[in-house]
């Protein structure tokens, strides 16, 4: 009976059978990683299965290439498929690559995101017209055989096959103008992408090949090992090319673009172990959000015994990909002792070591390449800060960045720090919907003029991370816009807080219209505007729209302070209303509010009573 593919499967064998891919040659690839995960996994039963006797020199994966027929065979003695996998493993695509369509709408087939998924197995529509997996579980005594053409659905049937293990043959397409199907029948051709993508794999990757008799000229056939085995990570480092390292990461974590900086080690002393880790050079498609899981994979001694270990990593360096491989660890550890495992535990934290290192020097290194690492990942870093309510301060601030005023590009704090003017006992920081529109503040207007550096925060973290680092070199931190950061000369000082007793009587009366407010008063900050907001208290107006703007229907009241510029004409205007009409005061008064709130980006609560404001008072000027 034939069987339809479910409908996101098919959408990916469309995009297969057309080839999306100009790199046809990773079909084999996936085959054969298939091939080496299904002996992982039947040779991982020999090692904790008692009953299961089995010797690891038998296993093996052989390739056939067959020109008459135009066939290639991929056969592996590893753990095979029951008639109801073959239907669940086939039919339908990876899990991983299922969400993929969630994401992908019909305009935007990237091939950048294709290739964040196993599309593994569907991989072979794009060389062969019909492909048949006749598979026999380990342990059963059915064989059964899967055939499919891509387009017309699949069908699965009973089969005979001797052994267990899965045997899938591919039925080349036929040549056209544009694409020779038949080179993929060249011993040579295929001993090349063998050799270029799958060297390390564990198992003999083996091919029949002629040779010709010492004797005689005779041709005999006889088995050639292609691969050779050694895993990319046992090697050293100095061994290893570029392009090596960059296809088994892609192979591994399915990303076809490059990573960012590659780590490889190899430790020894308390505990030994080898790791080959990767810093993507972009955030995964679902990176942001639950569905992302951290971990390394897992190895001891070269059989792999967990995919996806997240006590290896700590979740501010979730976006790492790779794995380790260590004598040390047990062959029978469960998921469950993983938490208790000194092993594991050491592990971790000479991981983490390394990491933090890496980014420190790519840091120092190469700032052009750090910056595309934080445009990436830098939000992770910071949420890793603010989540553990200053916990990992020590790990992580000095890898963070932020918008500078004065550099005009991103700056550390060290740097900062570096860079501060002789007295300057502050950190000085302005939030914001972006640059430009901080840049335009009348809080940072001040700070600028005054010389002193300000660190302008734009994601809708960067807030509540400097509130958990709280200070950095013993220097605090402090919004411009909070209004206990004073950069006066005392006399200076003086000289407003006067000007602010004489005036306390009309600011009084100003309050009357603004309820909302905590309080009114003269500032000498401002040079051009009018008026400006600040915060007294913990929360600032940037925090006050994020949090309210959170789902979980919080919300928050910053502690607002309406400051008016004691040098522009509107001071004098409203001290004359403040004597003469007490109504016009008022109106004044929430007119000069909401423009402040315009400027900080802030909603107004009630649009139409400010604009009939504005328009009564534009007629009884005249
Ligand atoms: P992925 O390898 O990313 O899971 P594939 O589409 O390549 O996705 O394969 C789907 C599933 O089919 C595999 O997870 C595996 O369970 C099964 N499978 C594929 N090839 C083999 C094989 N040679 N032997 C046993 N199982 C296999």
């Amino acid at each position: 009976m034939k069987k339809q593919f479910k409908t996101e499967s098919k959408k990916i064998l469309d995009l297969m059978i057309n080839s999306v891919y100009t790199n046809k040659d990773i079909f084999l690839r996936e085959l054969i990683s298939n091939a080496s995960d299904a002996i992982d996994k039947l040779y991982y039963k020999s090692l904790t299965d008692r009953k299961v006797k089995l010797d690891k020199d038998d296993f093996c994966i052989r390739i056939n290439l067959d020109k008459e027929n135009r066939t290639i065979t991929i056969l592996d003695n590893g753990i095979g498929m029951s008639e109801q996998e073959l239907d669940e493993n086939l039919g339908i695509i990876a899990k991983s690559g299922s969400s993929l369509f969630k994401e992908m709408n019909e305009k935007n087939k990237d091939i950048n995101i294709i290739g964040q998924f196993g599309v593994g197995f569907y991989s072979a529509f794009m060389v062969a017209k019909e492909i048949r997996v006749l598979s026999k579980a380990f342990g059963s005594d059915e064989a059964y055989e899967w055939v499919s053409d891509g387009a017309d659905g699949y069908s699965v049937s009973k089969a005979t096959k001797d052994e267990a293990g899965t045997l899938i043959t591919l039925y080349l397409k036929d040549n056209t103008d544009t694409d020779n199907y038949d080179e993929f029948l060249e011993p040579r051709r295929i001993e090349g992408i063998i050799k270029k993508y799958s060297d390390y794999v564990k198992y003999p990757i083996i091919m029949l090949k002629e040779v010709e008799k010492e004797d005689s000229k005779e041709k005999k056939l006889e088995d050639e090992t292609i691969n050779s085995m050694i895993p990319i990570w046992k090697r050293n480092e100095s061994e290893v090319t570029e392009e090596e390292y960059n296809n088994f990461y892609a192979d591994k974590f399915y990303d076809f673009e490059k990573p960012l900086k590659v780590i490889h080690s190899s430790v020894e002393g308390q505990i030994a172990y080898n790791s080959l880790m990767f810093i993507p050079s972009h955030a995964p498609y679902d990176y942001y959000t639950k569905e992302y899981e951290k971990g390394l994979q897992l190895y001891s001694n070269g059989v792999l015994i967990m995919d996806k270990c997240a006590d290896l990593l700590p979740d501010y360096f979730s976006f790492v990909k790779g794995l380790v491989d260590s004598e040390d660890i047990s062959l029978n550890l469960s998921r469950e002792m993983l938490q208790q495992d000194r092993q594991v535990k050491l592990i971790a934290k000479s991981i983490e070591k390394k990491i933090k290192s890496t980014l420190e020097d790519l840091l120092k290194d190469n700032r052009e390449e750090y910056e595309k690492f934080f445009d990436a990942f830098g939000m992770q870093l910071k949420y890793g800060i603010y989540s553990s309510y200053g916990m990992n301060n020590e790990a992580l601030q000095d890898l963070l960045l932020f918008y500078s005023s004065k550099e005009k590009k991103r700056i550390t704090l060290k740097e900062y720090v570096a860079n501060m003017k002789d007295k300057q006992d502050k950190i000085y920081y302005a939030s914001g919907e972006s640059i430009d529109k901080i840049d335009l503040l009348p809080n940072v207007e001040r700070f600028k003029d005054k010389d002193y550096e300000v660190l302008y925060l734009c994601d809708y973290v960067d807030e509540f991370t400097i509130q958990a680092l709280m200070e950095y070199e013993g220097k605090k931190f402090a919004n411009v816009a909070s209004e206990n950061t004073e950069l006066d000369e005392p006399e200076e000082k003086e000289k407003l807080d006067k000007h602010n007793k004489d005036a306390e009587k009309m600011f009084e009366a100003m309050k009357k219209a603004l309820p909302e407010v905590k309080n009114i008063k003269y500032t000498n900050k401002l040079k051009n505007h009018p008026v400006c907001l600040s915060t007294e208290g913990n929360i600032s107006l940037e925090m006050e729209k994020i949090m309210n703007s959170m789902p979980t229907g919080e919300s928050v009241k910053a502690e607002v302070v309406l400051e008016i510029n004691e040098n522009h004409p509107i001071a004098k205007e409203l001290e004359t209303l403040f004597k003469k009409d007490k109504d016009k005061l008022e109106q004044y008064t929430k007119i000069l509010y909401n423009q402040a709130r315009l400027i900080e980006g802030l909603p107004i609560e009630n649009p139409t009573e400010l604009t009939n404001l504005i328009c009564d008072n534009l007629i009884k000027e005249k």
